[in-house]
């Protein structure tokens, strides 16, 4: 009988088998660069300083609210979502959900969780706060909890989410709150 060589490959899909671990079809505990977990860890921790530092970028965007008018928010839509892409992909894992809730889960990218909850995590967290999906990988709204806890507006973690609305994927929600926040200003001033 020929002897059975087993691959490295084989041998890590043997342990995971042995640990019990729930692997569904198509995801990877490896599917992510574990350089990434470190990144949006330094941002859970360093809650409140991105907090701060958020408040004073989305002042200047609004600044800005009459150039991105005069060039058309169309038009700028594509360069911004481009910066908004690399830098908070860089930083949170960004997905681009293209309505974003850091400001409300500690600094936690929602859209990490393999399940996609925006409300606060499943059942299913490790023993160790890892994820039961990735088990690898810290669950992403015990971080959110933890990064919520040393913010200032902290409790908006509590706000109940909307569901995610899929049309605004691949959008700059940058642009989309400044527009928003100039909108809600002009009406504001006509009332007055
Ligand atoms: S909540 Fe959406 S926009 Fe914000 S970091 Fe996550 S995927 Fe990106």
């Amino acid at each position: 009988m020929a002897d059975v060589v087993q691959k490295p490959g084989n041998a890590a899909a043997g342990a995971k088998a042995a640990s019990g671990a729930f692997t569904p079809a198509g995801v990877s505990p490896n599917r992510r660069a574990r350089h990434k977990y470190t990144v949006r860890l330094w941002a859970v921790r360093n809650s409140r300083l991105l907090e701060w530092f958020y408040g004073r970028f989305a002042d200047a965007f609004l600044l800005l609210h009459p150039l991105w008018k005069k060039i058309g928010y169309q038009r700028v839509e594509r360069p911004i979502t481009f910066i908004e892409r690399n830098v908070k992909g860089f930083l949170f894992d960004c997905r681009m959900c293209g309505q974003c809730a850091l400001s409300s889960t500690g600094m936690s990218c929602p859209m990490n969780c393999p399940k996609q909850l925006r409300n606060g995590p499943c059942g299913g967290v490790r023993a160790n706060g890892n994820c039961e999906v990735e088990p690898d990988m810290p669950c992403v709204w015990v971080q959110a909890w933890n990064g919520s806890r040393n913010m200032a507006k902290g409790d908006a973690i509590l706000k109940v989410q909307k569901p995610v609305n899929q049309s605004l994927r691949e959008t700059s929600s940058w642009l989309r709150v400044t527009a928003e926040a100039a909108a809600a200003r002009e009406a504001a001033s006509k009332e007055a």
